[in-house]
């Protein structure tokens, strides 16, 4: 229940309305009993006004999405090691009187596979596609684990560009870079594939990235697309007996590392809490 207690957390971006964060946020808020609403806001090439007249507002903190995440930086005080080299935001906490950036995006993916207890020393990971969502998650595997990562998209160039910054960042580590209609995937190496790209998500649901065919049978399928649950890459890897990651647990995930940011604390049972809000999503 809101009361003269509650205080205000949520998410400035420019079109915000069908997003499921605030469902996410509030039902974590309602299992932990904290005494916050999370609501989202469209700023309309405001950020400036917003950012400065929220610093006096006490708020805890902001969830930052499309097109304010590389923008916001410009308004921080101090950003932590990840968002740094990813030069990418998609959480801000005001602490006194300075603003802090985090980005738990590919974080919440890295979850989500260490969720379902996926090993990810040395292990080849393909990642199709390299938008925002592909940099994240390649960036946040990087930062904490020793893998080889390939990255393939349809336009070659951004798969290029994202290597070379992957590079210039892990020097210890392997990165290569393919267009994605060159992917050979006979005998193929990979130990999980993660599809990055928006097909699979409406209105290009009866859409795959690629055919799931020439895979160790150990591969591990995954896609962050959520909408729909399962997309046509996941059906068609079941199919074929992989074990696969649903895109709704990286949702979850970034969401409920912004709250343990904003909140200084470690949720006691993170997964059951993920599990509260995924049983609640789903009948909603
Ligand atoms: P983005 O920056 O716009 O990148 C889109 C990616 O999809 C690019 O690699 C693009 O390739 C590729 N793509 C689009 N249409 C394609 C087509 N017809 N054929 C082949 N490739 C195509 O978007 P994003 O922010 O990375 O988001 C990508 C997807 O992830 C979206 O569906 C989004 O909803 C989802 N997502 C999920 C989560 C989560 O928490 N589960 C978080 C973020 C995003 P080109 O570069 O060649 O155009």
């Amino acid at each position: 229940m809101i009361d003269d207690k509650t205080r205000l957390i949520g998410l400035i971006g420019e079109d915000t309305r069908k997003t499921s964060s605030p469902f996410i946020h509030n039902k974590a808020l309602e299992i932990v009993a904290k005494n916050y609403a999370y609501l989202a806001f469209d700023v309309k090439d405001n950020l400036d006004k917003v950012i400065n007249g929220l610093k006096y507002m006490n708020i805890k903190g902001l969830n930052i999405t499309i097109p304010y995440k590389e923008e916001v930086i410009g308004y921080i005080d101090e950003l932590d090691e990840l968002s740094n080299m990813m030069k990418s935001v998609n959480t801000i906490k005001f602490d006194n009187g300075k603003i802090k950036g985090f980005n738990t995006d590919g974080l919440g993916f890295y979850m989500s596979l260490k969720d379902e207890d996926i090993d990810l020393k040395n292990k080849n990971i393909l990642i199709l596609g390299a938008g925002g969502a592909a940099r994240g998650i390649a960036f946040a595997l990087s930062f904490k684990e020793n893998s080889n990562i390939d990255i393939v998209n349809r336009n070659y160039k951004k798969a290029q560009d994202l290597v070379l910054d992957l590079r210039s960042n892990f020097k210890d580590k392997e990165f290569k870079f393919n267009a994605i209609s060159n992917l050979n995937l006979k005998n193929s190496k990979y130990d999980i594939v993660i599809n990055t790209t928006s097909l699979g998500m409406y209105p290009n649901e009866n859409k795959t990235p690629i055919l799931i065919d020439g895979f160790k049978s150990t591969c591990v399928f995954c896609d962050i697309v959520y909408k729909p649950h399962e997309t046509l890459f996941l059906k068609e890897a079941k199919k074929k007996n992989h074990k696969i990651i649903y895109g709704i647990n990286m949702l979850i995930y970034q969401a409920l590392l912004a709250q343990e940011i904003w909140f200084d604390y470690k949720f006691e049972d993170i997964n059951l809490v993920k599990e509260g809000i995924l049983k609640d999503l789903k009948s909603n």
